[in-house]
């Protein structure tokens, strides 16, 4: 082994551990991954079926960050990743039960229906406002509200906070779950002017422009990424059915597993993680029978169910022109969101058919997770006939439960995160990043893994 080669335990094969492995791999380190599920890929998981390709958990990722692109091109996939159509720039969001196009221009948000004229008025005059500064964090929802009024989290922040994060923008934080707008608060003041600010700023960049990639997923879908990444690891590097339940310092790192009912301790010189919040709070670290983690059992997870459902064409009203439609809260609907998958990319359905996938459940509706199949498209129904015109019994269904789907960067969110950074701080050689800590979304994730690569190497 060359010298600096190093002996390194990755702890979870979801998207951010598989990115960590693959790099810390390619760099020449020795490494092992544990993932307790019999599968890889944690919430990225894709099922073909008769014709039917049915997404698990994220169906899409955003690729404009060029760093996605380049891990897609080294990992051989140019030819397998999938641009959304270009019909999948038009959202809508429901209003008054109908399905309504977004607003895509600046003339189109003054002629929009889904917006009051009041509310319109608002949008635009936060840019002349005086500059608002929080100082402490404040709920995403109160945030929004003082700038831009009511009608627009309603009608704008909730649907997409309940498609993003099955969550409530009452109780998430701004600063944690949306970084980028409380920046923009803390550098103009407003955040129209901060939007200005940043488009005439790359506007008069003399740097390159790297195109921007937009929307993408893979001809056999999501799990091509994660399968490859798995794919290209050394034979005996992934353990499967494999629960790390101890991870210890004696100058090297003893990391304990459970697999078949027998417990397995090996040593390694560090250890990345890449454990949703379950897995680091029930994580005992140290020599005593410490679990420094545990108060991340307290990061809130709340359950969503995904529904493929297939249909004849002519079975469904609505052109499906689009990415997908999500409903506010105040519709008082039974489900968050609906993707027209088939509309979203090619090959997602048999000829002749379409498919919806329907998220319900999240912070909004709990108890409509976890039901029978048959009592979910009861529940549902009615209001995906009401909303897209869709007749009669779906052709096909998956269903998918998550009873622990997205962690929500709450008010509060800090203590976590500063528990995370003790943790690494009194424990030299383990890093931590992923879900809870690094973004929600898969480009996050991704970024998240390469840099536990990049910080482990540097160490
Ligand atoms: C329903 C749903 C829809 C989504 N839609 C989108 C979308 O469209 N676009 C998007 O960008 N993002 C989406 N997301 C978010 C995104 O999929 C996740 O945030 C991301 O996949 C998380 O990756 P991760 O590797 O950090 O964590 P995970 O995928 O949770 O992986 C962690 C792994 O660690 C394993 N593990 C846990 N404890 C232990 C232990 N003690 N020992 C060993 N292994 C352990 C788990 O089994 C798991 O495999 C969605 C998520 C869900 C649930």
């Amino acid at each position: 082994m060359p010298a600096a080669t190093k002996s390194i335990a990755v702890l979870g094969a979801g998207i951010t551990g598989l990115t960590a492995a693959h790099r810390l791999d390619k760099q020449g380190h020795r490494v092992r991954v544990f993932e307790q599920q019999n599968r890889i890929g944690g919430a990225v998981g894709t099922d073909i079926i008769d014709g039917w390709l049915c997404e698990r958990g994220p169906n899409s990722m955003l690729a404009n960050d060029p760093a996605i692109m380049a891990l897609i091109d080294e990992l051989g996939l140019s030819e397998e990743y999938v641009k959304a159509n270009s019909t999948a720039r038009k959202r809508y969001l429901v209003k008054w039960g109908m399905p309504m196009a977004t607003p895509s221009s600046p003339v189109s948000l003054i002629t929009t229906p889904l917006f009051s004229f009041g509310a319109k008025r608002r949008l635009i005059t936060e840019l002349f406002q005086r500059p608002r500064q929080h100082p402490d964090d404040v709920s995403l929802g109160q945030f929004v509200e003082d700038h831009f009024g009511r009608e627009i989290v309603d009608y704008a922040l909730n649907p997409l906070i309940g498609g993003v994060y099955a969550g409530d923008p009452s109780q998430l934080s701004a600063q944690h779950a949306f970084p980028t707008l409380w920046e923009a608060e803390k550098s103009h003041g407003s955040i129209i002017r901060a939007m200005i600010a940043k488009m005439s700023k790359r506007g008069k960049s003399k740097k390159p422009k790297t195109p921007r990639v937009g929307i993408i997923s893979f001809k056999h879908g999501l799990q091509t990424l994660t399968n490859a990444l798995a794919a290209r690891l050394p034979s005996d590097a992934l353990s499967l059915n494999t629960e790390v339940t101890q991870i210890t310092r004696d100058g090297s790192w003893h990391v304990t597993w459970k697999h078949d009912g027998s417990e397995h301790t090996e040593t390694f010189d560090m250890v990345v993680s890449a454990l949703p919040a379950s897995g680091l709070a029930n994580l005992q670290v140290g020599s005593s029978n410490d679990h420094p983690l545990e108060v991340l059992q307290e990061v809130l997870h709340p359950p969503v169910d995904s529904l493929v459902l297939g249909y004849r064409c002519k079975q469904i009203a609505h052109a499906l022109d689009g990415f997908g439609m999500l409903v506010p809260e105040i519709e008082k609907r039974s489900v968050l969101g609906v993707l027209f998958s088939s509309s979203l990319f090619a090959g997602r359905a048999p000829d002749g058919h379409a498919s919806l996938t329907v998220m319900v459940g999240g912070t909004r509706q709990p108890e409509l997770t976890g039901l029978d199949t048959d009592e979910l498209l009861r529940r549902i129904q009615p209001d995906l006939s009401a909303m897209l015109g869709v007749e009669g019994e779906p052709v096909f269904r998956r269903h998918q439960s998550w009873p622990r789907a997205i962690p929500q960067y709450n008010l509060g969110h800090g203590r976590f995160l500063d528990a995370i950074a003790a943790c690494e701080e009194q424990n030299q050689g383990l890093f931590i990043g992923g879900q809870v800590r690094d973004g929600i979304a898969l480009p996050a994730c991704i970024s998240a893994g390469e840099k536990l690569a990049a910080r482990a190497t540097e160490s």
